[in-house]
């Protein structure tokens, strides 16, 4: 017959315990300054968020991104968090169900950072900008260094913005 032993308080009251390195309860009260004093010749690492889009503008970033256009020739790439970013690739105006994540991933983004605003939805609210779901523009919460109009813009105006910050 095998024994069991109890696990130390410590360890169970870690696991059932709330993660302590960020709030997951509504947005922080204070916007995060940006800057535009990073330099990203030749290496630009951009964390994507959709804000609020219809899915359209992620369809041109795929196809940005992918072997045809291949952004990776200029020196562009998206990676998984924010925190290994350069900066955000923002699409879509800002909803409410997003106004808090949008919030968190300015937050968790290394400063110096950049922020690009992809679409007409991120540029100026689109065609959105008056829906009932609709938290904030995305320039009320905070100024986009580049910003890139259309919608959706053409994946050659995406590189095009993209190479004006890695200069390739
Ligand atoms: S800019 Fe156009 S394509 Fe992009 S999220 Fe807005 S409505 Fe959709």
């Amino acid at each position: 017959m095998t024994s069991h032993k109890r696990a130390p308080r410590s360890i169970v009251r870690t696991i059932f315990s709330r993660p302590v390195t960020e709030t997951t309860s509504g947005p922080p009260p204070v916007k995060p300054p940006t800057t535009t004093s990073v330099d990203l010749r030749g290496s630009l690492q951009l964390r994507h968020v959709d804000a609020g889009s219809c899915n359209g503008c992620e369809l041109e970033i795929a196809s940005a991104f992918g072997p045809t256009y291949d952004a990776a020739r200029f020196g562009a790439r998206l990676v998984a968090s924010p925190r290994h970013a350069d900066g955000l690739l923002i699409t879509g105006v800002v909803t409410r169900n997003m106004y808090g994540p949008l919030v968190r991933a300015l937050a968790a983004t290394p400063q110096p950072n950049v922020i690009v605003a992809c679409g007409d939805c991120a540029v100026n609210g689109g065609m959105f900008a008056s829906a009932y779901g609709v938290a904030s523009r995305l320039d009320e919460i905070v100024e986009p260094d580049v910003r890139i109009e259309g919608c959706p813009p053409h994946p050659n105006e995406i590189i095009h913005a993209l190479r004006s910050l890695t200069e390739l």
